[in-house]
């Protein structure tokens, strides 16, 4: 089948994995993760990028959007030795301080230098609470310039939603619409909190939304976007797992499996979305969100394959689609090839020394909580 694509992701807080459990979203963020991320070196993010990547690979996953905040040139070097595909960005942030703006869109131009054939560099603003209309605008301009993906994060939690709605008199999606910042070249992460009205604007600007079911559940943010509303309204939904801080894992069959209950539970409908429709937002939907022309296997299309064993859990064989969607995971995926190019062959992984990796992850993992 074709390799699962995850369309929104932080790989360099991989060695933060089980890191300020149990809060919610603003309090993880301010308490935990943003005070241990100033600590995060370079270095860290590319080795905690490489624990990813081996966990990407042992899970089926080809394919990935990344969002950093710190200098991604040693992430670019990790997905390169990896033979991942992906899109990599700096996650810019100056929590309103608009004369920061011209010293940080001067850094991240410097980090589009990077990137080759499967790795490309992309911009981003982190989020509309995080970002002035300057930095968001900014960053746009910039992707579009250089014809490169914009990712952002928006809708969220509710606490968003009433800030946005109080600073600039529109909820997320408006808001960053009326800036120009929603098109066919951004990707949205979550799209939690949406009204009816953002949800007809998305469509029609047939923006792409990475929906992070596991991270929203975890961090406890109260809504789930109504990916089947985004669908029909012509939005591109995609799956992305959010880091493995928020989640704890990059198991996109995980996601695909909650994804789909999650709607179902929702609308109080078995039949809310089908499970091909949903196999479609983590494969073929990913890579338009990504701009790669992957998702699907056919005559000219990349190279970006995963190999699955029919293991117990995926017998008896009534609907393939569904053992895909609901019962497999990692645990199935014997083979990975991206790009024509093998980087795991009978469960082992060519493309990196993985117990070395794990090794290094850990230790890295350790010395950063010291510090
Ligand atoms: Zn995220």
């Amino acid at each position: 089948m074709p390799g699962l694509i995850n369309a929104h992701t932080h790989v360099g807080m991989t060695i933060l994995r089980g890191y300020g459990e149990g809060l919610p979203l603003h309090r993880w963020l301010e308490e935990k993760i943003w005070p241990i991320e100033a600590k995060q070196t370079a270095e860290d993010a590319g080795i905690a990028a490489s624990l990813a990547f081996c966990e990407m690979i042992r899970s089926g996953t080809t394919a990935f959007a990344e969002m950093c905040l710190h200098d991604t040139k040693e992430i670019f070097i990790a997905a390169k030795n990896a033979g991942m595909r992906g899109i990599i960005a700096r996650g810019l942030m100056d929590f309103n301080h608009t004369e920061w703006v011209p010293k940080i869109m001067k850094e991240v131009e410097s980090t589009l230098a990077h990137g080759d054939t499967l790795i490309k560099p992309s911009v981003s603003a982190h989020a509309p609470y995080t970002c002035s209309e300057e930095l968001l605008k900014k960053a746009k301009d910039l992707a579009k310039k250089r014809g490169l993906i914009y990712q952002t994060h928006a809708s969220e939690t509710r606490k968003e939603v009433f800030d946005v709605q109080e600073k600039h008199g529109k909820p997320p999606y408006e808001y960053l619409d009326s800036i120009g910042l929603m098109d066919g070249g951004s990707i949205f992460a979550h799209g939690g909190w949406l009204t009816k009205r953002e949800i007809d604007l998305a469509g029609k600007r047939k923006l792409n939304i990475a929906h992070c079911p596991v991270s929203n559940l975890k961090l406890a943010t109260g809504a789930i976007a109504q990916i089947t509303e985004l669908d029909s309204a012509g939005a591109n939904v995609c799956l992305g797992t959010d880091g493995a801080a928020s989640n704890n894992s990059l198991d996109m069959f995980q996601t695909l499996k909650i994804a789909s209950l999650l709607q179902k539970h929702h609308y109080w409908k078995a039949d809310a979305i089908s499970a091909q429709k949903m196999l479609d937002m983590a494969t073929i939907n990913g890579a338009r969100a990504l701009g790669v022309d992957s998702g699907s296997i056919e005559k000219g299309k990349n190279a970006d394959i995963i190999l699955l064993e029919r293991g117990p859990n995926m017998h008896p064989e009534h609907d393939l689609i569904s053992n895909i969607v609901f019962s497999a995971g990692p645990q199935n995926v014997s083979d990975a090839i991206i790009d024509g190019k093998a980087v795991m062959r009978d469960r082992k992984i060519l493309s990196m020394d993985e117990d070395a990796m794990i090794k290094k992850a850990d230790s890295a993992s350790k010395d950063l909580i010291s510090r």
